[in-house]
């Protein structure tokens, strides 16, 4: 999206519509609207932006007051973004099921994440946000019951669909529904001003709650009584909860539904990859699940049938989980095979060696570097010492070992700031190969004791010695726990 804006939150919403023309048969137009566009990656923004700013004009939102929600992902993270722009502390509950993608996303954003129970579902994180909101007075959003939230929808997704399909047809329009903010927001607008357009819901096949035509209970304020009981656990996250939410019946008696669809896990997980693979597109499982439902509807829709597909979510939320179960870390067979076509820069062939270095050719050492090295390793107040490099991954995994046992130490940073004037880490770095005989940086000393770079330290730790000699030292170790120091170490060092 293109112009100068106010604030992040002037960009949520007006998404692109783009044709899927390698999907539908010859004659049928298929359509999705790409809701990843938004800021935060999906659909949610809309209801986020909708409910706060809603809830600042009626008043039931204070000035600072927290902001309370359960959600099951996407509505947190949009939250998240809607909070951090308008100074509100917001706190989530959400199942511990959902990837964890999400609730580092929206802790990165600054909200708080407090897990419920796999095992007690939707309404388990959905009473969890009630209990919390009546202790602490905080603003509960009630996304599944606020009309706040199809209001938005109504305002701009079905807005925007109506302008991209102006003077043309538009026969079928194919969603899911969480909240059913999407469902009834752009439903009943749909109904009014493109009467003829089909209005195809989508919901899980081991799931369909809205399918056995069995009533949800619930209580006066709309909220669910209990689970429903056609509820399982499916794959699609973000989809049916495991009840009809307010919302999402409301559309139902408003028979703003023209038909129901099925849809399998595995098929939702394919159309999500061949939108990757065929058309660059790169979205999440419901939004997968939403193409298989409007894969169907085109088997059956008349030639010249033009067909539009919701698309929740970006893909990246889903790292985690069996979106991308099979794809690999890492090379495969293919890849390796690649890699052998041509002779270097391979793992099963040695790198050449470096040109050989002439001893009139090394740096000497000055006399200041070798007094600061002698120093810092004899130094009695500080007798765990490490020199580093400041970014350096190795160093790091040491810096990890260090505070995973609270053990205070000093970090001789080479290359940072502090070092750099007259190349002052180079020559302390001189200054240390020459005392050590190794060139390799980290470098650690315990009590003036030279222990080693990464290995040899993580080899000490692992064999008791490292600890050992800090206890000797006077240096606070924290009580042992099971650590093996090799997982500190940066994933992609891990064993092929
Ligand atoms: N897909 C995903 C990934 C979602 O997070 C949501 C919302 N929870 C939906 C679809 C459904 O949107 P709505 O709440 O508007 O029905």
């Amino acid at each position: 999206m293109a112009g100068k804006h106010a604030t992040i939150l002037d960009t949520v919403g007006r998404t692109p519509v783009v044709k899927l023309s390698k999907f539908a048969p010859p004659g049928v137009h298929l359509f999705a609207k790409i809701e990843a566009f938004n800021p935060m990656g999906s659909v949610k923004d809309r209801l986020a932006l909708g409910v706060i700013e809603a809830a600042e004009r009626d008043g039931s939102l204070k000035p600072g007051q927290t902001v309370i929600e359960a959600t099951s992902g996407n509505t947190g993270i949009g939250l998240a973004m809607v909070c951090a722009q308008k100074d509100y502390p917001l706190v989530v509950t959400m199942a511990e099921s959902f990837s964890v993608e999400r609730r580092k996303l929206m802790r990165f954003l600054g909200a708080k994440v407090v897990l419920t129970p796999a095992s007690e579902k939707g309404t388990g994180m959905l009473a969890k946000a009630v209990e919390l909101a009546e202790k602490h007075h905080w603003f509960l959003c009630r996304q599944f019951e606020n009309e706040a939230n199809p209001d938005y929808h109504s305002r701009t997704t079905a807005r925007e669909i109506l302008d991209d399909f102006a003077g043309e047809r538009l026969d079928y329009w194919v969603t899911g529904f969480g909240t059913g903010g999407t469902l009834k927001g752009v439903g009943r607008v749909l109904r009014k001003e493109r009467p003829e357009t089909k209005i195809v819901v989508c919901e899980p096949d081991n799931a369909q709650i809205l399918g056995s035509g069995v009533a949800q209970s619930r209580g006066a304020d709309g909220s669910p009584a209990e689970s429903h009981p056609y509820f399982r656990p499916h794959l699609m996250q973000g989809w049916t909860p495991d009840f009809i939410p307010k919302l999402t019946e409301d559309a139902v008696v408003a028979k703003l539904i023209d038909q129901i669809l099925p849809i399998n896990g595995n098929d939702a997980l394919k159309c999500s990859r061949d939108l990757a693979r065929r058309e660059g597109i790169f979205v999440g499982i419901s939004a997968g699940a939403t193409l298989a439902g409007a894969l169907k509807v085109c088997e059956t829709a008349p030639p010249g049938s033009t067909v539009l597909a919701m698309l929740p979510d970006t893909g990246e939320r889903y790292l985690s989980t069996q979106l991308f179960e099979d794809i690999a870390v890492h090379m495969t067979d293919e890849e390796i095979e690649i890699s052998r076509s041509t002779p270097k820069y391979r793992f099963d062939a040695s790198a050449p060696k470096p040109p050989r270095q002439e001893p009139d050719g090394q740096p000497s050492v000055t006399p200041e570097a070798r007094k600061f090295v002698e120093e810092t390793i004899a130094n009695r107040e500080q007798p765990v010492v490490m020199f580093s490099l400041e970014w350096c991954e190795f160093c790091g995994s040491v810096r990890k070992l260090f505070a995973n046992l609270g053990v205070p130490y000093r970090s001789v940073d080479l290359d940072s700031v502090a070092y750099q004037r007259d190349n002052w880490g180079g020559q302390i770095r001189v200054a240390l190969r020459s005392l050590i005989g190794s060139p390799t940086i980290p470098q650690v000393f315990v009590g003036g004791e030279y222990i080693g770079g990464c290995q040899e330290t993580f080899d000490a730790f692992n064999g008791g010695r490292l600890r050992a000699l800090m206890q000797q030292h006077g240096v606070p170790v924290s009580e042992a726990k099971e650590l093996d120091a090799y997982s500190l170490l940066p994933t992609w060092l891990h064993p092929r």
